[in-house]
């Protein structure tokens, strides 16, 4: 396996209604650029991304639980960044997406 950060794939479906939600450690920031500064649109992510627990999770770094909306920095809606789809960062290599959906089978 490469060391590049291709582990870290967006989510890119349709949005649909939902607002992408942030946590504390990574309130304020713009899901595609990291920018803290100047938010402009709310951001939406897509059905499967808003559906059950992972609609409450952090859309950045996954793992913390949202506590506030997420927004796209000025600079990304002026490059139209804001439209190219759910941001959602998805979980990441395969090892820990089975082990995601193992946790998901023993949860349920
Ligand atoms: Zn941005
Ligand atoms: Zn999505
Ligand atoms: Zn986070």
């Amino acid at each position: 396996m490469s060391r590049h950060q291709f582990d870290l794939v967006m989510c890119m479906n349709q949005p649909g209604t939902h607002i992408g939600l942030l946590c504390e450690k990574c309130d304020g920031r713009c899901p595609i650029c990291d920018s803290q500064v100047n938010p402009k649109y709310k951001v939406r992510i897509c059905d499967s991304c808003s559906f059950g627990k992972q609609g409450t999770s952090c859309i950045i770094c996954n793992t913390g639980k949202g506590v506030s909306e997420a927004y796209y920095c000025w600079e990304g809606c002026k490059l139209e960044k804001n439209k190219d789809g759910c941001p959602k960062i998805l979980n990441i290599g395969s090892n820990k997406l089975e082990r995601h959906f193992e946790r998901k089978a023993i949860e349920s």
